[in-house]
């Protein structure tokens, strides 16, 4: 099953005849504010499931390109992000001495973006004007947490993982703080739907590609990852309660690289889904902080 925010805080299912709505099954508002109706359209989802599916083969469908989809969790209650979690990833930061910490991320841990650095798969990523900084993209795989937990053994990750959506983990590169750098609005992408954890067969062997202007960027295979998907619920589990709709950052593997205003930045995981997102150049985001102790042109 495939999951979607829209048109503001509306939600619904993708069935082979279209965009089911299910808005009035979140019991929210659609225009209530925060929008947590997502993250109750999982939290329920065990008990709403026959009636989403009941929905979705008798259901009138809309066209999905009438409607403008939106970031599918838009409010969780936290990004976790797995960082250096692909060996030749480690190895390009290491090569230009972007790796500051010498562990891995099975010896490192893990961070946390912004939730409001979250958009949807319709929006455009937005550059900051800084001057002389690289801004990279970084395609992951998200991962969406459905019962929530704390002190999550990995044999049992497969019951607390409710599904999967494309993630572009954004960032500014630097030696400030990694949240900083990396949770400017528009700076995680995600989308273009939650497609539902029975839908991926095998997580740890599916395919990521990222292209930029139809480039090949980045491409990989989760079985790669250092930290695989069990491991990283129960690392972030025995820190923090995690919640129905938080979401959680895989890592990228090699091929990080520069964008620019007019890239168009496209990426595909096998199983999931695929978007598009252009790149433009956002008007404010500049500050002070970024050029302390270097030199800046007047
Ligand atoms: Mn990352």
């Amino acid at each position: 099953m495939k999951l979607v925010s829209f048109d503001g805080g509306r939600i619904g299912a993708v069935a082979p005849q279209g965009l089911i709505d299910l808005s009035d099954l979140a019991e929210v508002a659609a225009d209530f504010w925060p929008p947590v109706g997502m993250s109750r359209i999982i939290a329920g989802f065990d008990a709403l499931r026959p009636e989403i599916e009941d929905r979705l083969r008798t259901g009138e469908g809309r066209p999905l390109d009438t409607v403008r989809l939106g970031p599918p969790i838009p409010w969780p209650n936290k990004v976790i992000a797995f960082p250096a979690n692909y060996h030749a990833h480690i190895d390009e930061m290491r090569a230009v001495g972007r790796l500051v910490s010498r562990a891995p991320a099975s010896g490192q841990g893990f961070f946390l973006k912004a939730n409001s650095s979250l958009s949807g798969p319709a929006d455009p990523i937005l550059l900051p004007p800084i001057a002389g900084r690289e801004i990279h993209h970084e395609g992951e795989l998200g991962v969406v947490i459905g019962k929530g937990g704390r002190a999550i053994r990995a044999d049992r990750w497969a019951e607390h993982v409710f599904g999967y959506t494309c993630l572009l983990d954004m960032v500014v590169r630097g030696k400030e703080e990694r949240v900083m750098r990396k949770s400017f609005d528009s700076f995680c992408p995600t989308g273009p739907w939650i497609v539902t954890a029975d839908e991926v067969p095998d997580p740890a062997n599916i395919g990521l590609v990222l292209t930029v202007n139809g480039d090949p960027r980045q491409s990989a295979s989760t079985r790669d990852l250092i930290v695989d998907i069990p491991s990283m619920v129960a690392m972030a589990s025995s820190v923090m309660t995690l919640h129905p709709g938080d979401i959680i950052a895989s890592g990228t593997p090699a091929g990080v690289a520069a964008v620019k205003a007019g890239d168009v930045v496209e990426i595909a995981i096998e199983h999931v889904g695929a978007m598009r997102l252009d790149v433009r150049e956002a008007a404010i985001g500049d500050h002070q902080v970024w050029h302390v102790g270097k030199e800046v042109e007047s």
